[in-house]
C-alpha cells in the first residue's frame, strides 16, 4: 500500500547518468528470470511499471523508480540473458560493480533467487559483495506458489541456517508475486531500509 505512488524516474546506462546520490535507495537484483519484474510490480500494485526494464535495449540499464520523495527502488541489470554477446554481459558486469561500489545513497539490497534454485554462482557473487562492504541484504524466494508451504519455508531456514554466519544483517523469506504471499514481510523491510 505504501508504494502506490511509485513511478518510473529514469534509466542509467552509466554510473554518471544516474539520479543524484541522495536520499535512500534499496536495489533490486535476481537472475533473469527470478522473478524481479513481478515482484516490483506486485509491491508497487501497478501491473506494468518494471515492464519498461525488459523491453530490449532497456535490460542492461540500471532503472530507477521513485516512491517518495528521496526514496527510491533501482531496478539492476539481471543476469543470464541468453540473446547477450560476451562484451555487453562484461559491460554490465562492470556498471553494477560500478554502481554497487559507488553508490553512498545505497541503504539495502534485496536479492531475488526462485525458490527451486537457490545461491547460483550470481547470488553467491551478491553474496561476497555484501559481506565485504556490510550492505544489508533481504533474501526473497520468489515463486514461493510453486512449492508446497512446508517445503517453502523449509527451503527459506536452510538457505538462512547455511548464511548464518554472513557478516553483514541478512533476512530471507519466500515470496509469490502471483499469490501475494509475503508482501507484507517484503514491505516492512522496505520501508524500515527507507525510512518511510
Ligand atoms: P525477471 O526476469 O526476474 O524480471 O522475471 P519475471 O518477473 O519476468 O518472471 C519470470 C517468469 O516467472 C515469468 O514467466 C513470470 O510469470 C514467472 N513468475 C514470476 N513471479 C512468479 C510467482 O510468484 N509465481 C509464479 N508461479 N510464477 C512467477
Amino acid at each position: 500500500p505504501l508504494l502506490r505512488q511509485t513511478r518510473f524516474l529514469t534509466s542509467a546506462q552509466r554510473l554518471e547518468q544516474c539520479p543524484p546520490d541522495e536520499g535512500f535507495e534499496v536495489a533490486f537484483a535476481g537472475r533473469s528470470n527470478a522473478g524481479k519484474s513481478s515482484a516490483i510490480n506486485r509491491l508497487t500494485g501497478q501491473k506494468s511499471l518494471a515492464r519498461a526494464s525488459k523491453t530490449p535495449g532497456r535490460t542492461q540499464l540500471l532503472n530507477f523508480f521513485e516512491v517518495a520523495e528521496g526514496r527510491r527502488l533501482v531496478d539492476l541489470p539481471g543476469y543470464g540473458y541468453a540473446k547477450v554477446d560476451r562484451t555487453t554481459r562484461l559491460q554490465w558486469q562492470k556498471e553494477l560493480d560500478g554502481y554497487l561500489a559507488a553508490r553512498q545513497c545505497l541503504c539495502g539490497l534485496i536479492l531475488l533467487m526462485d525458490i527451486r534454485h537457490p545461491l547460483k554462482d550470481f547470488d553467491r557473487m551478491l553474496l561476497e559483495w555484501s559481506a565485504e562492504s556490510r550492505m544489508p541484504l533481504h533474501l526473497l524466494l520468489t515463486k514461493a506458489d510453486k512449492l508446497s508451504f512446508g517445503a517453502a519455508k523449509n527451503t527459506v531456514l536452510k538457505v538462512a541456517d547455511s548464511l548464518r554466519n554472513h557478516p553483514a544483517p541478512l533476512t530471507a523469506q519466500a515470496f509469490s508475486a502471483t499469490t501475494g504471499a509475503g508482501a507484507d514481510a517484503a514491505w516492512d523491510v522496505l520501508a524500515q531500509w527507507l525510512e518511510l
